[in-house]
């Protein structure tokens, strides 16, 4: 055991090989907006890996909705929601949300990471169970950490049996349960059981909370999320909702009945001890919230890029696991050969991110990809010709394209400009999984 603090950072190398190596992905620099393109390097890329997916992150209405909030109320609140820092546009916004979802109120927080850790936190007291899909985001395991007695346990994904297993172990104790599921799952873009879920709650007398991150403006007829698209809204007794995605600006969402939304606000300490959202980001949400409503033409086109991207995908050969959602996953193989095929998709002109274990399953690494209404499909047709350009290349899909365009074109894997070769694979993983499993948190 060393005395230095910082002999870890010395140790961490995985960065460092990644980026010999010319594979490393992350923290990539953005120069203009978050459209369907953006520049990278002064060079355009198709964004695979957004999750603005009805594309309001640059319109102009949206964006004017920011300016005006600042020019009305500044650049910042300067303080917490619980002292100075709650204005009548937080406000405005929170009873909009409500009314929104069909919840009798709601309260906004800083982001949607700061919703689940301050609710979750706040709602599972000393000796009170709450359980979790394997799968759940990362921010949901954080609050299930911050609360303070309480304990967590964990179902398999989507797994009811094993649900109701957990459900037996609190009755068990003859105490009281909260149930946490994605409504869309951020990986694998599948949906959760809702229907069976919201069954096995009240057989057991457990209340069920959703995280409607990459289901809000995205599922249901109205764009409402998990509960509208099952036609069971009244069954989610608690929603938490992301404005990072759909409504294209940052804060978090926690929208039920108003004395858990009291409850809520005056004891959760996310919420408490940081400052509350500044006026730009809630003027933003404002409008894009009305433009969600208002304009039912853009969910309509996401689905249509999701349904021609999934056919598209699976008839070149791809794995598309189960996904059911504008996140579509493509299964690639090894943790490093998702790397690699993402540098040398990046090359081809398309940015999106590779997800590796423990975030998946050892050896079936995935590059995530995610779809906007603002898409075109001149843009579907590039990033399809260029994931079996590349798949081709490094064996992930057989060769003998059945996509006829394609058929003359080869990749050049001498002029290409990463330094990397299978061999590496051992040196890069094992470095690479120690940083990420320490990162995901996986037991
Ligand atoms: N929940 C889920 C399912 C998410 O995917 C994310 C972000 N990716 C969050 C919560 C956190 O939201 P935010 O980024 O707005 O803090």
């Amino acid at each position: 055991m060393s005395n230095d603090i910082f002999e870890k950072c010395t140790k961490f190398t995985a960065v460092r090989d990644l980026q010999t190596a010319g594979i490393y992905p992350y923290f990539k620099r953005v120069e203009t907006v978050q459209g369907p393109v953006v520049k990278i390097d002064g060079k355009e890329k198709i964004v695979l890996c957004s999750n603005n997916y009805l594309g309001l992150a640059d319109h102009p209405k949206v964006i004017e909705g920011a300016v005006l909030a600042a020019k009305q109320y500044g650049t910042s609140c300067t303080g917490s929601r619980f002292v100075n820092g709650t204005n009548d546009l937080h406000e405005k916004v929170e009873r909009k949300f409500a009314k929104f979802v069909g919840k009798e109120s709601a309260i906004l927080f800083t982001t949607g990471h700061h919703s689940n850790l301050g609710a979750l936190s706040s709602l599972v007291g000393k000796g009170e169970f709450v359980i979790t899909d394997k799968l759940d985001h990362a921010s949901i395991i954080d609050g299930c950490r911050l609360s303070f007695g309480g304990e967590m346990l964990r179902f398999r994904h989507n797994d009811m049996g094993d649900l109701e297993r957990q459900l037996i172990k609190v009755q068990s104790k003859g105490t009281s349960a909260l149930i946490v599921i994605d409504g869309i799952f951020s990986m694998e873009g599948d949906i959760a059981k809702f229907p069976e879920i919201s069954a096995l709650a009240k057989k057991y007398g457990a209340r069920v909370y959703v995280d409607e991150a990459h289901s809000l403006g995205v599922l249901g007829k109205n764009g409402k999320g998990t509960g509208e698209y099952f036609n069971m809204e009244p069954e989610v007794d608690v929603l938490m909702a992301t404005a990072s995605k759909s409504l294209a600006s940052i804060g978090g969402f926690i929208a039920s009945r108003s004395e858990v939304i009291t409850y809520i606000k005056h004891t959760a300490r996310s919420l408490i001890f940081t400052a509350s959202l500044p006026p730009a980001c809630v003027g933003a949400i404002d409008v894009a919230l009305d433009i969600l409503q208002d304009e039912p033409e853009r969910r309509a086109k996401l689905w249509e890029n999701t349904n021609k991207m999934k056919e598209g995908f699976q008839s070149l050969g791809f794995d598309t696991r189960t996904s059911e959602s504008p996140i579509i996953p493509i299964t690639v193989g090894e943790d490093m050969k998702a790397f690699q095929m993402c540098a040398m998709l990046f090359e081809e002109g398309i940015f999106a991110s590779p997800i590796v274990s423990p975030a998946v399953p050892e050896g079936q690494a995935i590059i995530r990809t995610s779809y906007m209404a603002t898409h075109t499909d001149e843009h579907l047709e590039m990033i399809l010709d260029k994931f079996e350009k590349v798949a081709k290349q490094l064996g992930i899909i057989p060769g003998g394209s059945i996509r006829k365009k394609m058929a003359k074109s080869s990749y050049n894997i001498k002029n290409r400009r990463w330094n990397f070769s299978f061999s590496d694979n051992n040196k890069f993983a094992a470095a690479t999984k120690r940083w990420l499993k320490n990162l995901w948190f996986t037991k």
